[in-house]
């Protein structure tokens, strides 16, 4: 069972990273960037809200979010499995309610793996993705509404005595073993 945030700024490899952890230990992913991208892309009710806060590269808000969460922490293989959560929390509104949500459930964070990487390598990255949301502008919004309101998830849970920072350049497979040493995981 691995009960695991991956927290750190757009392009520092969560998503990436995240997949390598959850295929290799058989634990949930739950992104809610690919959430919200395929609601957009069945033209759901939520995809078209989520679609243009997305499009301006600013959060959606924090209730859709938390009731989006909700709905898939409550499903019975997270019970038996655990959850990697990427891309979620992301304001300290969505991280007091996560922690709510885990105490209903009784299941505590593990540890929050902190992925820091520069700034000129983030950009670097991300116009290399090519995503839609992938812009120069949009881009530097979503760097600023990082720094802003999710930057501060790193304070609240240092204090908790959760955070591992690792850092997030280099070798694809020598950071994935880097997370793996700081969840008490591989060999
Ligand atoms: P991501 O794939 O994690 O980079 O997310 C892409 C976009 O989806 C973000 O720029 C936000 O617009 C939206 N989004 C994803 N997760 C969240 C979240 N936890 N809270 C608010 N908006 C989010």
């Amino acid at each position: 069972m691995i009960k695991v945030v991956f927290l750190g700024p757009p392009g520092a490899g969560k998503g990436t990273q995240a997949v390598r952890i959850a295929e290799k230990y058989n634990v949930p992913h739950i992104s809610t960037g690919d959430i919200l991208r395929a609601a957009v892309k069945e033209g759901t009710e939520l995809g078209q809200l989520a679609k243009s806060y997305m499009d301006r590269g600013e959060l959606v808000p924090d209730e859709v979010i938390i009731g989006i969460i909700r709905e898939r922490l409550s499903q019975p293989d997270i019970r038996e499995r655990g959850f990697i959560l990427d891309g979620f929390p992301r304001t300290l509104k969505q991280a007091e309610a996560l922690d709510q949500l885990l105490s209903e459930l009784n299941m505590p964070l593990d540890r929050v793996i902190y992925l820091n990487v520069d700034d000129e390598e983030i950009v670097k990255r991300l116009l290399a993705r090519g995503r839609a949301d992938d812009t120069e502008e949009v881009i530097r919004n979503r760097l600023k509404v990082y720094r802003e309101q999710t930057a501060p998830l790193i304070d609240y849970y240092a204090e908790k005595c959760l955070l591992a920072e690792i850092y997030g350049v280099g070798e694809i497979d020598e950071i994935t073993k880097k997370i793996e040493e700081a969840l008490g995981l591989g060999e």
